[in-house]
This record gives C-alpha cells, sequence and structure tokens, in this order.
C-alpha cells in the first residue's frame, strides 16, 4: 500500500517516510547502533554513562515499592508541578502557578510536539537556528507548519541578527529557541535574546524555548528568555529532567506557560502520551529540590570532561567549536583530510574506534553543503572514556600527516 502526502499531516506527507514505505532510523539511533556492532566508543547520541543523583534514584524505587504505579493526573502530580514552579523561582526568580501554568510532559520532546501542533495552523511558518535539533524539522511538519531558518556559522555559532530580522515576519506564528543549543553549544547572547523577545512583539509571534540543557553551562549563566520584559506573556518554557539529572531514558519533561496556552497544549498533549512515569514524577521533584551545591558540581563536572575530549580532538588535529554548554563539541575534520562529514561518521569506528554524529543530520537541505565537514562529538562520558577516545582519535593526525 502507498500512504499519500495528500493530507500534509500524515507521515509521508511530512517527509517522515522514506520512497520505499520504511522508517529513516533517526542519526542517534543509526550511530548507536553503530557503535554497538563494530564496538567502538559511543560519542554519538547524547546520553551519560552514569546514572544521575542516588536520592532521585531512590525516590523512584520509594515511589514504585510505596505503589505509585496508576496514572497520575493529566498535568501531572502537584508535587512535581509544584517543585518545577519552586525551581523557576530559585534559579531564575519566574513566578509560575503550579496549578494552571505549569504541564509536565513526556521528556521535552512530548512538550515540544503538543506546542507544536497546538499552536500551529497549517502553513504558518515557525522559525529556528540551524542546525536544529531533528525533531524540530519532523514536528513542524507534522503540525503543517513551513520551516524556516537562521544559519548559526562557525567558530562562535552566533545568528547574524540580520538574518534573524530577516527570517520573522507577520506570517512567523512560532520562534523556536534552544539554549544551550545543540548540536554546537552555543549560548546565545543577550542581543539574540532581546531581539527575538522584539520580533515576537512586533509579529505578534510566540516564543517556545527548548531549555534541555539549562544546568549544563560552563562560566556563563543560563538565561532563560521568559525572564526579559515582555516575554513570559508569549513564551512556552520547555525543558527536562533528562540531561539535568542523567535520567534521559526516565522522559520526564515540562513546560511552563501562560495559563490560557498551557491549557491549549494539554488539550493536544491528553492524546498523545496522556500521562506518564507516574514514579518518576515525585523522584525528579526530589531531583529539582536538591541544594545547588548539586547544580554546581555538575556543570563543573561536565566541564572538566569537555577540556578533556577538546585537548584530545585539538591533538588529534580537528579544529573545534569553544562550547558555553550543552553535552555536545562541533569539530571540523577537514584538516585530517575528510570534508564530508556522513562518510567521515562511516569509517570512524575502523580508523579510531569511536562514533560521532555528522552536523548535516541536523539541517535542512538548503545549508547542508554548508556544514558538510562538520561533527558532532558528545563529552558527556566518563572521563576515562573520553581519555581512551581521544587516545585512539590521536591515530587519525598520524594517518593524516
Ligand atoms: N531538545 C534538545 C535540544 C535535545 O538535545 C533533546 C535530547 N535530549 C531533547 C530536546 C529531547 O529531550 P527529552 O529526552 O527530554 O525528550
Ligand atoms: N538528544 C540526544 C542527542 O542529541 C538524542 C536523543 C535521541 O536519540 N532522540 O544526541
Amino acid at each position: 500500500m502507498t500512504i499519500s502526502g495528500a493530507w500534509r499531516r500524515t507521515a509521508a506527507g511530512a517527509g517522515l517516510l522514506a520512497a520505499d514505505g520504511t522508517v529513516t532510523a533517526s542519526i542517534f539511533a543509526e550511530m548507536s547502533a553503530l557503535a554497538v556492532r563494530t564496538g567502538a566508543i559511543n560519542l554519538g547520541q547524547g546520553f551519560p554513562d552514569e546514572d544521575g543523583p542516588v536520592e532521585v534514584l531512590e525516590a523512584a524505587r520509594r515511589a514504585i515499592a510505596d505503589g505509585v504505579n496508576q496514572y497520575p493526573p493529566g498535568r501531572g502530580t502537584l508535587e512535581l508541578r509544584q517543585a518545577i514552579s519552586r525551581h523557576q523561582h530559585r534559579f531564575y526568580g519566574l513566578s509560575v502557578d503550579p496549578d494552571t501554568e505549569v504541564l509536565v510532559t513526556a521528556g521535552a520532546t512530548e512538550a515540544l510536539a503538543a506546542t507544536i501542533l497546538a499552536l500551529l495552523e497549517p502553513g504558518d511558518e515557525v522559525v529556528t537556528f540551524e542546525p536544529f535539533y531533528d525533531a524540530y524539522g519532523g514536528l513542524i511538519a507534522l503540525g503543517g507548519g513551513v520551516h524556516r531558518t537562521v544559519p548559526l556559522r562557525s567558530p562562535d555559532f552566533q545568528p547574524d541578527l540580520d538574518l534573524l530580522r530577516a527570517a520573522v515576519t507577520d506570517r512567523t506564528r512560532l520562534i523556536v529557541v534552544n539554549d544551550p543549543h545543540n548540536p554546537t553549544g552555543t549560548v546565545f547572547s543577550r542581543e539574540t535574546r532581546e531581539l527575538i523577545v522584539n520580533l515576537a512583539h512586533r509579529h505578534d509571534a510566540l516564543i517556545v524555548t527548548d531549555e534541555v540543557y539549562e544546568h549544563l553551562t560552563f562560566g556563563v549563566p543560563h538565561i532563560p528568555i521568559s525572564t526579559l520584559p515582555g516575554a513570559a506573556e508569549r513564551t512556552v518554557t520547555i525543558s527536562s529532567g533528562g540531561k539535568t539529572f542523567s535520567l534521559t531514558g526516565w522522559k520526564v519533561g515540562w513546560l511552563t506557560a501562560p495559563a490560557a496556552l498551557v491549557t491549549a497544549i494539554l488539550a493536544v498533549k491528553q492524546f498523545l502520551t496522556y500521562v506518564n512515569g507516574a514514579p518518576f514524577q515525585p523522584a525528579i521533584a526530589v531531583g529539582l529540590d536538591l541544594p545547588d551545591a548539586f547544580y554546581t558540581a555538575t556543570a563543573q563536572d561536565l566541564r572538566a570532561k569537555r577540556d578533556v575530549l577538546a585537548r584530545g580532538l585539538t591533538t588529534a588535529g580537528f579544529s573545534i567549536s569553544q562550547p558555553r554548554g550543552s553535552y555536545f563539541i562541533v569539530a571540523d575534520a577537514t584538516n585530517l583530510g575528510y570534508t564530508d562529514g556522513v562518510e567521515f561518521c562511516r569509517v570512524l569506528p575502523e580508523l579510531a574506534g569511536v562514533v560521532t554524529v555528522p552536523v548535516t543530520a541536523f539541517c535542512s537541505p538548503r545549508y547542508r553543503a554548508d556544514y558538510a565537514p562538520l561533527v558532532r562529538f558528545a563529552y558527556c562520558k566518563k572521563v576515562e572514556v573520553l581519555e581512551r577516545a581521544a587516545t585512539q582519535l590521536s591515530a587519525l593526525s598520524a594517518r593524516a600527516s
């Protein structure tokens, strides 16, 4: 049977199926499978190789033992919504009402999906930076939206503000901002954040922020766009426990937004997952209430890992970005004789026993050529694993010279 795209919001119409009707594996799944197959060190998919805080793990075990195993309320358990509200206040001075302005979701991914599907009319434009987290492209297509992007250029991957001004128009419904940014590790400047808010006002657009790396910045504070004057009233702020607590498999995420937006998003969310993760919700609440020292130590620990990998990549002959946040470093393989990142990722397990992902996996066809030689390495791994990867990668410079 051929599944046609007569209605854009079919999987085929949104371009999510290959011509032969098969589903294309996400780049992360493909590269993780390659790592398993070849026994290479997986610096591709961004997941930590150590568990999160014991208090949080223990709270989940306790919840299961205590019988917290049935459907939680549609908006999420009250204790988690209250903990999210406390967290927004403690770190950013934001006041959100846990009853009406917070929604718990199945990871940041469901928060993004429900938001985009709830707030977009077919034909509306959505502006994101490029490269962009792969789910954005798929979700905008499923929502029947038109995806406009503003390229971020190496070495600092900050946007050209004139291009940003040109991209946002009266046709723009949503501006989706991922800060700290995957895959580049960029943290946007105050000027960029302010311009986004100004443009949203001028063109009556809504802002959706993806802040899953909010606690993983190095030497720079994380500033949510919703803290800027005039922003909270038109911003959906999205985050997740996956990255902060090194628990990516739990898929507990959330969003905060004005009550009317939360209600619209809930209307969609109820038919996506309805609810998820009953025993994990109180455990993430415990995590959100951990003292500041936990958050500081997590960022410091990750910064040290970034530095180990950055040194290793530089010694191996790559030119690299200087990430100020996130799990990722972008590296250019041109000096090593590779100008096609996809090809490089396919041969790297054999050359050096390491798996990485091409940055073009985060790009629209229009810009793919511009990012062709770039690959993304994840440093959310044990120091000894990063050191081993660095040693193995150093063989590349010997080959290239
Ligand atoms: N947004 C970004 C930028 C990400 O890197 C990821 C991957 N962790 C997600 C969203 C998805 O988060 P979650 O696993 O909580 O759905
Ligand atoms: N966010 C993770 C990354 O960028 C991957 C999540 C996924 O596999 N969908 O590596």
